[in-house]
Parts: C-alpha cells; structure tokens; sequence
C-alpha cells in the first residue's frame, strides 16, 4: 500500500488537542482575572513597605538606581506573591536579536538542610542574570567564546507569570548585553530611544510654558496584529508550513477572497472560541485587548490590543504572539505569523499605532478642535514630517525582511515608497503654515442619513488611507508597512529616534532665535518660521493619493523618494552615515551595535532564503515530483490499454503530452534553484543580492511550474492539501 503522508501527518498531530488551562472558573469576569498574573506597580504599592516603595518609583522616573537591600526587599515579595500564584520556577524574559523571546528558567525551591524544601529569590538574581549567550547573534559583537552575556531587571516593565497546565514560571523582563554592555537585544536600544524622546518633547513643552507638572513624554504603541489559523491536522501535511511558516507552492482554488465575505463576516464559533481564550489570557497578563475581527483572507483574522506606553506595549506584543501560538493548539489550531503565507491572497500586517504622550496622559498629536490655533500640535507634527523625511529610508530598511518583502507593494499593503498620509484638514494646515499664518481649521460637518430615525453622524475633516505606510488617523500615526511577524520593538526605536533628532532641531532653532526676554507673542512668531522652512524643506514626504498606483511609483521618483523594494535594497540604508551619527548622537546604538545589527538583518534574510530554497526543492524532488510521474505513468497505461481496447486514444495522448512537458519543466526548475543554491557559500551581503537578483525569480519559476502540476494531477495522487483545505476548514 501506498504511504499517504496527509494521513501520517494527520495521525502524528491528532494527541495533542483542546487542553484547555482551568486555572479560572470558566466565565469569570473579567476584571477579577484581569492582571491577576502581574506583579506590576499596582502590587508593588500594596505589598512593598512605602519607603521601597518610593525608590522603585524614583527608579521610574529615571533619577534613581535601585540599592541592593531595595532589591532584596522586592525579590521577597515577588516571590512570595509568584509562590501564591503557583509558580515553581522564575526566568529572565528578554528579546535576543532572533526577533523572538528568549527564556531560561531556574527553581525557585532549594534543599532547607533538613529534608525539605525552602523558596528563595535573591534581590541579586531578581535584577541582574548571566545567560551563556553565545549562542544568540551578536552580528561580531562579541566572538563565541566569550561567551559572558548580562540581563538586567527593567523595572519599568511588569513582572507576570506564564502558564500552562501544569507549569507557571514566574518571568521577569529584562534587557539583554554582552560583558562589556554593548545591547545584544530589542529592548535596549528602545528604552534609550524613549529616554531621548523624553528629552526632546520635554524641550518642546517648555518652548511653550505647558510643561508644568508634567515629568516626561513618552512615545505611545498600539500594535493591530493580522494573523491567519489553519487546521492543525493539515498545517502538519504541509513539510513547508511546518519549517517556513509559509506555502511554498499551492493553486488558488476557486473560492478565495473575491466574495468579500469574510471581513468583519460572522466570526466562525471555533475561532471565536480560541479568541475568547487568548483574551482570558492575556487578560490574565494585564494585556488589554480592544478589538477582534475577521480580516480580507478566508482563515485571516485580526486582534488589537489597547494602546499602553512603548516599552510595556512592545513586551506585551511579544506576549500576545506568544499567547495567539500556544492558544491555538489547545484548539486544534495553528495561528501563522507570517506576512506572507498564501499567495494569492491577502497578508498579513501590524499596523504601528504611535503617538506622543505627557506622563499626566496629555495626547501631543491630538490636533483638537481649532487646530490652527493649536502652534504646539503643528509644532510636533513638522517634527514628525521632517523626520519620516529624512529618515525614509531607515524607517523601510527597519521594516525589512525576507517575510515582508512578500507583502510590500503588493496592491494589498503599503508600497516600499515611504510617505506622509495628512488627510485634508492637516494638508489645508501646512499648507497655510507654508503661507505664513494659520486662520482655519476644516471642518467635516455632520452626514444626514436620510431616515427619521437614525442619528445625524458626525463627519470627519478627510477619509482615511489604507494604501499609505505611514498615516495620520485622526491623533496618532499609523506606520502600516510593519510586517506581522516583526518585533514592534526595532521599528519603534526608529521612529522614537528619527522623532527626537527633529524635536531636537526644532528646538535648537527656536531657541537660538527668540531674544532674551521675549514676550509670548515673539515666540510665537520665531516658532512660525521655523516651521515654514520645515514645510517647504519637507512636504515632498506627504501624499495623500492613492499609494498602489503606477503614476505614484513615478512622482516619487520625481520627488526623489527612494523606492526600495527588497531587504537588500534596503539594508544599505542602515550603512548611511547619517543613519549611525543619529543613533550615536542621541546614546541609542553605538557604531559597533549599528553594525552588528546590519550584519544580523542580513545573515537572516540569507538563512532564511536558504531555508525556503532547500524546503522548497525537497518537497518537489521527494513530493510533487514523484506524484507527477505516477500521474503521468497511469496515463501512459490508459493509453494503451485504450488502444488495445481498439478505442480511439488521441484525447488522453494530448493529455499525456501536456503532462511529461509539464513534468519535464518541474525537473528543470528543481535543477535550476539547485545550481542558484551556492548563494549559501557568499558572504551575506554579497549573498543578499544574489538572491535578489538569481534566486527570488528561480522559486518563483519553480512554483509555478509545480502549481500547474496541481492543477492536473489525480487529487488522490497529490501529496498536500491544498489552499482549499487549509484557507476554508475552520
Ligand atoms: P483600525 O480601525 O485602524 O483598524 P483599531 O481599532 O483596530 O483601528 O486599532 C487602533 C489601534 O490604535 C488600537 O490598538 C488603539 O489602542 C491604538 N491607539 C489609539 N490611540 C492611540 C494613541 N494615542 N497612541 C497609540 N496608539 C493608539
Ligand atoms: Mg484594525
């Protein structure tokens, strides 16, 4: 009998099936779960004695390092509180360059010395750890052997517990250095990034007297994350989701997208149910969860979290992928990341909501009712335009990665053109602040429905953009171009960065041009020139049209934006010496971080190219290839026992034809990405334009070649499921 992998696959994963975690009675409230798994603030203040109590706020605020009797005192109660809770063993959370989380636990039980057990957690292990860490990419920061690598407690993250059924690990964020303290993480370089930010927006505040009791501003992040589930049974069928977490090859079947009948459809009941659970959890996590929805793809769905402070938003995405990963499985689901895994239809983004706060909660970016009044908003947004100007570049080499580049300029997500979507009321705004003076603010007005009983809706000034990668939505940006599997924590540090720089220039000038003693009025004035030039220096950046047009590709070339399509024409962009005096300049990245991370976003792209090619040939030399010719073997039986019958076979030879060229041209294919597979043997800038340039084109012609097989080929022969399966079963 013939081996049938489908099946295979099917029996191997079919043990491991709804465990659902029990640790709450089902149908809890809410908010007698929510946080119940965080030792953040909130619990510090109720358990911690007030003079503890106050230096870790002192820490907070960045005036203050913690004393290590402090931190005795609050490794104690944490761990007596993480005991409470279950907990067995505590780990240092942190996020190495992988882009992933990285975890090792240790117990906190030891031997008492008479037969038993004691639970101890030092102030020591609580604040700093000494993971080996030479086996995490340095990108040559550090040789492998030296392998000494430091975490460090970041108190301003909340401590939490992570659960399974039968575990709870008590985890601490930390940031991730090498032995001499150069960041080996994601988390470093963005607090620097906030902490420059701070700086920056401070010095702004004070130009208009509004800083008052105001400690710090700090950049805002709600991350909106697409994702797709597949049917567990079958993702296991597929050799090339399991190790890529995308299709290599499949057919589009005849039902996909074209309906648009999943988006915001009816939220089928398995996956509602999934949903419910994820929210519970990381409800548990104190991970407030805003909204859910059916995305645009068949199995593509979306979940946002409510917005929260950069830092603790970028841990908690980290925790809310983690969370989407394990939930699925419970429900015989797997959740895919990727920002690509079907081709054909649509993928899958995370829309980067950022804005700019006061620590008393005050919005900078919110424009407010009579805008053009509103010199400190315009004051922040020339900022924002000038930096994404500068800095557009950077901010797409940030985005980059062999995933996304799947997904960018793909008629579905925003090109690899940066640009400023302002809408219409912020568009009149700079365009009189370019004149001069502001006197108007446009307003939307209200939409009569033309129905006794609905409501007069209040309309906004401008639609919204969905093709822009970086758009105003109403008091905050929205960088749209970051991919669905991307750590938020680099593209933020970016944009926390590029932001200060043009705070800080703003403010420079400003301050150097209003004469001592100056009245309101005159700085006011002094403000307005300065943000003049930088409208006419900058507004080349903003476009409010459509971004999936040709005609745009063109008017920016004409406006010298730069149009880099691909992570190695993107890479480049992080070599720039602007790009590295910036970082420097504002203490975010030295020189030699800057480039271990341009070594690291290049060895990836190449690995894993390297991983998709070698799957890639695998499946159609031991899969597709070997279902094929069977195919074509019955057929060439049919023929002639069709003309033994004496019956007529010209049909079925036509068909047989069609079949041996088609299979003939499968074997070419696989023999040509073989011979282009020597790119594993360049170093990895030089193997990154090879595969731009021989290798993207040689998968794609292999995949076609194999996709017109799947069309042909005896269903039962076939050795996947295909796109129908997997995008429709839920
Ligand atoms: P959309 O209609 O764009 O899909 P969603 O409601 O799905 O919007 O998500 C919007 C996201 O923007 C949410 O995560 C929300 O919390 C976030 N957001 C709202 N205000 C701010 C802000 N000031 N700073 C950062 N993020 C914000
Ligand atoms: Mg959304």
């Amino acid at each position: 009998m013939n081996r049938d992998p489908q099946s295979e696959a099917i029996a191997a994963s079919n043990h491991w099936q709804h465990v659902s975690l029990d640790f709450e009675k089902p149908n809890q409230r809410i908010d007698e779960i929510f946080a119940a798994d965080v030792f953040g603030m909130r619990k510090m203040k109720e358990c911690l004695p007030e003079s503890v109590f106050k230096s870790v706020e002192q820490v907070l605020q960045g005036g203050a390092k913690l004393t290590l009797s402090d931190a005795d005192v609050i490794a104690g109660a944490m761990k007596d509180w993480a005991i409470e809770r279950g907990a067995t063993h505590f780990t240092h959370w942190f996020q190495p360059m992988t882009g992933l989380t990285a975890e090792k636990h240790d117990s906190l039980t030891a031997p008492d010395g008479k037969g038993g057990v004691m639970y101890r957690l030092s102030g020591n292990s609580l604040v700093q750890g000494e993971p080996d860490a030479s086996s995490f990419p340095s990108g040559g920061l550090r040789a492998t052997f030296e392998a000494r690598g430091y975490t460090a407690w970041d108190v301003t993250s909340p401590a939490f517990i992570m659960r399974g059924s039968n575990y709870a690990t008590l985890s601490i964020p930390t940031a991730f250095v090498s032995w001499n303290g150069e960041a080996l993480d994601k988390k470093t370089p963005l607090l620097r990034s906030i902490d420059a930010i701070n700086t920056q927006a401070m010095r702004i505040l004070k130009l208009f007297g509004t800083d008052k009791g105001v400690s710090s501003v700090g950049s805002t992040l709600g991350a909106e994350q697409e994702y797709f589930l597949v049917d567990r049974n079958l993702y296991h069928a597929r050799p090339d989701l399991v190790s890529c977490d995308r299709t290599l090859f499949g057919s589009m079947p005849p039902k996909h997208q074209q309906l648009d009948d999943h988006y915001f459809g009816t939220i089928p009941s398995r996956v509602l149910s999934f949903m419910a659970e994820v929210e519970r959890e990381l409800a548990r996590l104190g991970i407030p969860v805003q909204t859910r929805h059916n995305e645009v793809a068949p199995g593509q769905y979306e979940i946002a979290p409510l917005f929260e402070t950069t830092n603790i938003a970028c841990d908690h995405q980290a925790l809310l992928m983690q969370t989407l990963k394990s939930v699925a499985g419970r429900f015989g689901f797997v959740a895919i990341l990727h920002e690509k895994p079907f081709a054909g239809v649509n993928g899958s983004g995370k829309h980067n909501n950022w804005s700019l706060s006061t620590n008393t909660g005050v919005n900078l970016l919110d424009p407010q009712d009579e805008t053009h009044n509103n010199l400190q908003f315009m004051t922040y947004l020339c900022g924002v335009i000038r930096a994404v100007h500068l800095h557009a570049d950077l901010l797409r080499a940030a985005i980059s990665s062999a995933s996304n580049d799947h997904r960018l300029g793909a008629n579905e997500a925003p090109p690899a053109i940066i640009s400023i979507f302002l809408g219409d009321m912020l568009t009149d705004l700079i365009d009189q602040i370019e004149e001069g003076a502001t006197s108007r603010t446009l307003k939307g007005g209200n939409l009569d429905l033309g129905s006794r009983t609905l409501p007069a809706l209040k309309r906004d000034s401008g639609d919204r953009n969905r093709t822009s990668p970086f758009a105003f939505t109403g008091n905050r940006f929205e960088f749209r171009a970051v991919g669905s599997t991307a750590s938020v924590a680099w593209p933020n540090t970016v944009i926390n960065s590029i932001v200060a720089e043009s705070l800080d220039f703003l403010a420079t000038e400003i301050e150097g041009s209003v004469p001592e003693g100056a009245t309101k009025e005159q700085v006011e004035e002094v403000i307005r020139k300065v943000l003049k030039r930088v409208i006419q220096d900058h507004r080349a950046i903003v476009f409010n049209g459509d971004n999936y047009t040709q005609e745009w590709q063109e008017e920016a070339a004409a406006r010298g934006l730069s149009n880099l399509r691909t992570t190695p024409d993107a890479i480049p962009a992080l070599m720039n010496p602007k790009v590295g005096a910036m970082f420097e300049k504002y203490g975010v990245l030295t020189k030699p971080e800057l480039e271990s991370r341009i070594e690291i976003f290049a060895e990836k792209y190449v690995t894993q190219i390297g991983i998709e090619t070698r799957q890639m040939i695998s499946i159609a030399r031991t899969m597709l290839l070997p279902a094929s010719v069977e195919h074509q073997h019955n057929l060439a039986l049919a023929v002639n026992s069709t003309v033994e019958a004496g019956v007529d076979a010209s049909g079925l030879k036509v068909s047989l034809d069609e079949i041996a060229d088609l299979v003939r041209i499968l074997g070419l294919k696989i023999t040509d990405l073989d011979d282009h597979f020597r790119f594993a043997l360049l170093e990895p800038h030089d193997a990154c334009v090879y595969i731009r340039d021989h290798v993207l084109g040689s998968m794609e012609d292999l995949r076609l070649a194999a996709d017109n097989l799947e069309a042909v080929v005896a269903h039962d022969l076939w050795p996947l499921p295909g796109y129908s399966q997997l995008l429709n079963i839920r």
